[in-house]
Order: C-alpha cells, then structure tokens, then sequence
C-alpha cells in the first residue's frame, strides 16, 4: 500500500506542473477513481490525505461506504444511472457526474434527503457522439440544464465528459475544448457552472490546459483494476 503513497504524491506533483505549465486559473480538486478496488486501497489513499473518492458501481460502493465510516470522505458517483438505483444515489454521495436526462435528475431531486445538503450535479455530455456512449447531446444541453438549475434539492455544478480515447495530446485537446466551449456557452445563458470534470489518468494534462477543475483519476493511483467487478456485475461502466 506504499505505492498508493507514492502514486499519489507523484500524481500531486504531476498536476501542480500542469497548472503551472498551463496557468491555470483555478484549483485542480483530485477525484481519485476506487471502482473495482479493495476498501484497504482507500483507507491508504485516505491515509495519505485523499478525501475526495468517485465510485460507478452503487453496491459496491455501498459496501466501502460502510467499512470507511470513520472517514469524512466526499463521495461522487461517476457511473451509469439507472433509474431504480437514484433513491440510494441520493442518499449516499455528495455529487452525481453522470447525470444526463431530466428524469433521473429529477427522481435524485426528490429523494436528496432534507437533512442534507442540495446533491452537486453535473451533466454528461458526450462530444464525440458515439451511440453508445452516455451523456447528453450538445444541441440538447441547454435546456436539460436549465431544466435541471430549477430543481430543488439538486445544485448544478457543471459538466463531466469522457472522450474518446486517443494518445496525442493536441487531439486530446481539441476534445476537452469542445467541453469547455459548451460549459462557457451555458454561462453565457444564465448559468453559474464552477466545475469541469475532464481528464482521467491518461489525458489530464490536456484536461488542465483547457480548463478542467476536477480530474477523476484511477489506474495512476491505484494501478490497473481487475478486469470484473465481483459485488455489482451487471453495471459496467468504462
Ligand atoms: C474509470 C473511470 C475513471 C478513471 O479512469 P482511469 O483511466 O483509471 O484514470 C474516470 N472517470 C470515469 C467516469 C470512469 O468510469
């Protein structure tokens, strides 16, 4: 469990260059990616100061949540969503990444528990328009926004967005451009976004050159994961 030390210390590093190299204009939050790792994993990132922890699996990530109850982590759902499993999402994270249609926003709206505070959302989109990918057209974000700005227990924070894989830097700029060009336009039309979620282990400095303000980043943290997810398999995500 060293090496999640390690790793971690090293991805720091990593991102403070870039928001140096890039001169970036706001802080880079680190969401480090546990799905399909053991709860030890995360109790040694937690232990080297990682607080902020994204899970796309519900049940399994249930079943950490209940062995890291003594930790003050802030939990983000960052996979699929299906619509029987909104209650639970809602009652158990602190934000939802993978939000892309009203009817899901909406059920997580009704059941964010009073008790606490309004669920940070942010919207899918897919850029590169992939029929199976998921995430909200562009043509269709803007009134799924405003839509979704009007709901009560839910505070819209931003977009999350999972290109298409490439290795070049240059093209995975032109990707995460396109994001931050749709996140500017929904400013533009009435909407107070404070969060970029883009770029993941191998693609988050072209994430902070355009702009990102949180990466979710696994593998480079945790090492590969294995290759099935034993408590929740009918859910894969990417
Ligand atoms: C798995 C996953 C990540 C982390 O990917 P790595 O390549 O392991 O860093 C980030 N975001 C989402 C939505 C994921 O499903």
């Amino acid at each position: 469990m060293t090496a999640i030390s390690d790793h971690l210390a090293s991805i720091r590093q990593q991102l403070a260059d870039a928001q140096a190299r890039f001169q970036a204009a706001q802080p880079v939050t680190l969401c480090a990616v546990s799905k399909a790792q053991p709860t030890e994993a995360i109790r040694a990132a937690y232990a080297a100061g990682q607080t902020v922890f994204g899970e796309n699996y519900l049940q399994e990530a249930l079943t950490k949540q209940a062995q890291l109850d003594d930790c003050a982590i802030a939990w983000h759902f960052i996979g699929p969503i299906q619509s029987n499993k909104t209650q639970l999402i809602a009652r158990h994270f602190d934000w939802v990444h993978s939000v892309d249609r009203l009817k899901i926003a909406q059920r997580l709206s009704d059941a964010r528990p009073p008790a606490l505070a309004p669920l940070n959302i942010c919207l899918q989109v897919n850029i590169s328009e992939e029929a199976s990918k998921s995430g909200a057209s562009g043509q269709e974000l803007l009134e799924l926004a405003l839509n979704i700005n009007q709901l009560p227990r839910l505070q819209l924070r931003g977009l999350m967005a999972i290109p298409a894989p490439c290795s070049d830097f240059a093209q995975q700029r032109d990707q995460f451009r396109q994001v931050r060009a749709l996140f500017e336009h929904l400013n533009n039309h009435g909407l107070s976004l404070d969060t970029l979620s883009i770029g993941m282990s191998g693609d988050f400095a072209a994430a902070i050159a355009e702009g990102a303000t949180l990466v979710r980043i696994g593998t480079a943290i945790f090492g590969a994961r294995a290759t099935s997810s034993s408590t929740d398999s009918v859910t894969k995500g990417p």
